[in-house]
Order: C-alpha cells, then sequence, then structure tokens
C-alpha cells in the first residue's frame, strides 16, 4: 500500500508535528522500551511544575508477577515504570480512581483505547479534565492475555515468586525479556520469544480484534518504535512521537531547546513506512468482523473498509489463533508447537500484513 495523505489520516490521525528521538540521559534510555522518550517527558513535565504527578504503570513483585498503575509523584516513580507491558491492565479505570483521590495536576500514559475512554469521562466529568493535562498514548498492536506471559515464563523454567525484577522488553532493536531472581541470579532471552506468539495473536484480548486505533487518536502525544531498517544498525534506539495539539508540540519544543531530547522531525511519510505492517491490519476491523462470523466471534464493523485477498487471509489465521487459544485443551499444545513451524507461521503472516 502507497502511502497517501488520506490513508494517513485514517491510520494515523491528525499529526502536528512528529519527530524520531532518543532522551539524551542514558539514565532513562537504560531500561526504556524504545528511546526513553515518554519517560523524559513525564520527568520534564514534573520538573518544571507542568504536573504534580504522572498516571504510569509498573511492574509489581508477588506470587504472580502483575501490573500495577501508579501515580508517580518523583523522578525515579517514574523511571521504575520504564517500557512496555504486554498483558492486559485496566489503566483507564485505575487512573481515573487514583486521579479522584488526588489533588493535583496529572499527565497519564496510556493505551490508544485508554485514551478514547478517559477523553469521553473527561467530557462529562469537568473537575476530571481540569486534572488530566496531559495525555500519552503508547502505539499499541494488541494486547496478550496473562496466560501467554505465565506460559513463556514456564517454558524458560523461571519461578515468577523468585522474582525481584521484571522488564518484557529491554535493550536494542526488539530486545531481550530480563529479570533477576531473590538469589541474585539474572535471566534474559530473546524478546521474540514471547512476541512471536503475541504477534501471532494467540491470547489476544477480544477487545482488541474489534480496535482499529493504532496510534491513539484521543492522545496529545503518541509513542512508538522506529521499525526502519536503516536505524536498525544505529546504536540508539529512538522513539518515534507526534503531538496532536499546540500544547503537546510546546512540550516537546522546549525539550529539544533544554538539550532533553535529540530529535530529528519526520514526516507522516516517515511514520507511515515505520509502522505500515501493524496499521493496515489493525485498522481492518472490517475484515475481522467478516471472518469472525465463520468462528463465532462477533466483531461490530466499524471502519467499513475494502478488504484484499491478503486481509482476508491474514483475519483467518489471527481468529484461528484466538479460538486456539481460547480453548483449554487446545490452548495447553500451542507452546508445545516446534520453535520452526511456529516462526514459519509468524513469517507468513508477516507477509501477509506487509501490503
Ligand atoms: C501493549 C503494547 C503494545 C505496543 N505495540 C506497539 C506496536 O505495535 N508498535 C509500536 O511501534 N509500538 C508499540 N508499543 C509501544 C512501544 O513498545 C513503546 O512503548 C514506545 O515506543 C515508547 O517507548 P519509550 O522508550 O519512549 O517509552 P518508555 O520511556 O519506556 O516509557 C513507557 C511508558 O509506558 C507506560 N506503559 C507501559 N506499558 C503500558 C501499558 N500496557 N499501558 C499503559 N501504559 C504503559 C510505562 O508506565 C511508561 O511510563 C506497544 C506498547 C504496549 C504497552
Ligand atoms: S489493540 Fe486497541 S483495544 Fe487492544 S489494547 Fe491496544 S488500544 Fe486497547
Amino acid at each position: 500500500m502507497k502511502y497517501t495523505k488520506e490513508l494517513s489520516a485514517k491510520y494515523i490521525g491528525e499529526v502536528e508535528h512528529a519527530v524520531m528521538a532518543y532522551s539524551t540521559d542514558p539514565q532513562i534510555r537504560t531500561g526504556a522500551a524504545s528511546g526513553g522518550v515518554v519517560t523524559a517527558i513525564l520527568i520534564h513535565l514534573l520538573e518544571t511544575s507542568q504536573i504534580d504527578a504522572a498516571v504510569v504503570t509498573r511492574i509489581k513483585y508477588g506470587k504472580k508477577i502483575d501490573c500495577e498503575v501508579i501515580l508517580a509523584k518523583t523522578k525515579e516513580e517514574i523511571l521504575s515504570a520504564r517500557t512496555s507491558k504486554y498483558i492486559d491492565v485496566p489503566v483507564a479505570k485505575e487512573a481515573v480512581r487514583l486521579i479522584k483521590e488526588f489533588p493535583g495536576r496529572v499527565a497519564v500514559v496510556t493505551l490508544p483505547c485508554h485514551a478514547t475512554v478517559l477523553k469521553k469521562l473527561a467530557q462529562r466529568d469537568p473537575k476530571l479534565a481540569e486534572k488530566i493535562k496531559f495525555t500519552i498514548a503508547l502505539f499499541c498492536g494488541h494486547s496478550s492475555q496473562r496466560y501467554l506471559l505465565d506460559a513463556v515464563l514456564e517454558k524458560k523454567r523461571i519461578d515468577q515468586e523468585k522474582m525481584v525484577d521484571f522488564a518484557f522488553r529491554r535493550g536494542h532493536w526488539r530486545g531481550q525479556m530480563q529479570g533477576r531472581l531473590n538469589d541474585g541470579s539474572e535471566f534474559a532471552f530473546a524478546f521474540t520469544d514471547f512476541s512471536v506468539y503475541h504477534n501471532l495473536n494467540f491470547f489476544c484480548l477480544g477487545r482488541c480484534l474489534r480496535c482499529h486505533d493504532h496510534t491513539g487518536y484521543d492522545a496529545d502525544f503518541c509513542a512508538g518504535d522506529v521499525w526502519l531498517k536503516e536505524m536498525k544498525d544505529d546504536p540508539i534506539k529512538h522513539t518515534v512521537m507526534f503531538t496532536r495539539n499546540p500544547k503537546a508540540s510546546k512540550v516537546l519544543d522546549e525539550m529539544v531547546q533544554q538539550k532533553k531530547l535529540i530529535s530529528r522531525d519526520i514526516e507522516t511519510k516517515t511514520v507511515f513506512r515505520a509502522q505500515k505492517r501493524s496499521f493496515i491490519y489493525h485498522y481492518n476491523v472490517t475484515a475481522r468482523s467478516k471472518v469472525g462470523k465463520f468462528y463465532g466471534v462477533k466483531i461490530k464493523d466499524t471502519v467499513k473498509t475494502k478488504v484484499r485477498w491478503n486481509d482476508w487471509l491474514a483475519a483467518h489465521i489471527i481468529m484461528i489463533n484466538y479460538k486456539l487459544s481460547r480453548n483449554e485443551k487446545t490452548r495447553r499444545w500451542i507452546m508445545k508447537i516446534p520453535r520452526p513451524i511456529i516462526y514459519v507461521y509468524f513469517l507468513f503472516l508477516k507477509f501477509l500484513q506487509n501490503f
């Protein structure tokens, strides 16, 4: 699919200023998902008194690791929440609860679906609207059921109960899943050992099948990874970041001027190129709605877009994988599929989603 302004408006939405950037602070970048730009923005907003706290999502340790949504009032707390969490977290619900209890102004990091919920709630509640100064949406392919995380860790024989540090993803390009146990031992393995199942939509959340928003139409800032071949060898990972309004652009400008970010302006065409595969598939609820009927999955077609043969075939694969991972008996077999087969299957789906 070739880039056009119309396609960009459909997949990406309104963009005021787009950049490829990274935090100049190596402490922020270490442990971030991409260039640490989201974390750098939150710290900047806090340190310049534009907010009093940030709503972020971090890992919680216990019998099983989980995610918790917290109100971070210090730089250290914001740093503790770096990098992406790929399991379902009720961010909008928790954010509203935390914000209502808190007298100050906040920035909230969300996924696109949460940003839409927050916007709707804020439109009905002026007090809430007044407190939410900024929303930052992460680009989102989809989220997984926590079953996938448990299954991957079990396969690697890692005891969650002993974990004192964990990140879904750290490090260059696709990165590694990393952690530390209470006996001091560390583990790390390729993030693709998790993401290959995630990207095949095994254990995908039901609501993600109905979602067409990849970038966060309703957020002030939107941030994602830079999947451009020419960036693979760059020793510093960058974040694609764009703003949707002047107040967000002003923050970005301040940070560049104060040398908190190294940033390069890009056109939406580049954002499109960096994310093409994900946008096209994600947007096409029509394909999933049509194909869902064969599998007893009801999906309302909210976009009424064209379905090409490859979209149709990709939607079938995704629906089969979704159904297999919903069944108690078949879900156990998914993790037993030999690695070479799962990778070839993944490459085939990637091919179908690539044009
Ligand atoms: C489920 C999921 C799917 C994603 N899919 C894509 C994709 O398909 N393509 C793409 O380009 N990028 C995707 N991303 C975004 C990408 O992984 C990075 O988050 C983004 O590039 C920003 O990187 P950063 O280094 O600037 O963020 P960091 O500085 O590492 O900060 C990340 C911030 O996000 C918050 N956060 C982490 N997980 C969640 C969550 N689940 N819900 C709400 N807040 C959270 C953290 O609290 C932290 O404040 C996804 C992220 C998630 C969580
Ligand atoms: S794909 Fe959509 S519904 Fe699913 S987690 Fe991402 S933004 Fe939310």
